[in-house]
């Protein structure tokens, strides 16, 4: 069982007691990054001169990770997030690509928030994909596809280390 939390301005100084909550039920505890895009309210948004507390905070979550392994978001999330956080935008998006959403139809969207009707990937990535300029999320699924080989080596081993 993990705990999802969307990180928000409301929330995020209260993340180090989240993640406390979590460890002390037994269960992990996931963190996305808010998008303005799917209710276009950008009040939850995290201002520029509230970043450098959020930067305090995920240090705070670094540690409480180290510690007790109960916080999932990798190294490259925690960076993505403050990269959203700081510019709304992350280009470069792979929706369609690295992942791709079921419809309750079964037909295929690229992501939660562009919904298609589209009947293969290899349709989405003609038609979206060559085509997409949207960068207005960074959603825990799309910091974990879209992950770098060499995050992907580091939160690998830091797994395996902390499986022995
Ligand atoms: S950035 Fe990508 S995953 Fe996020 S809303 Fe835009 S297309 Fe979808």
């Amino acid at each position: 069982m993990t705990f999802s939390c969307v990180v928000q301005r409301e929330n995020f100084r209260d993340l180090p007691q989240i993640a406390e909550f979590a460890r002390n039920w037994g269960v992990k505890l996931n963190l996305s990054t808010c998008t303005w895009l799917r209710t276009n309210k950008k009040e939850y948004l995290i201002p520029e001169d509230e970043l450098e507390e959020l930067e305090n905070i995920i240090k705070k979550l670094r540690e409480h990770k180290k510690k007790y392994n109960t916080v999932i978001a990798s190294e490259y999330t925690f960076k993505k997030m403050m990269e959203y956080f700081k510019n709304l935008t992350v280009g470069n998006c792979r929706a369609g690509e690295k992942f791709l959403i079921v419809n309750p139809d079964a037909t295929l969207s690229p992501c939660g928030l562009h919904i298609g009707n589209y009947t293969s990937q290899k349709e989405i990535i003609a038609d979206f994909l060559k085509n997409n300029t949207c960068g207005n999320c960074m959603t825990s699924i799309r910091a974990n596809t879209e992950k770098p080989f060499k995050y992907q080596i580091i939160d690998t081993l830091r797994a395996a280390r902390r499986a022995h």
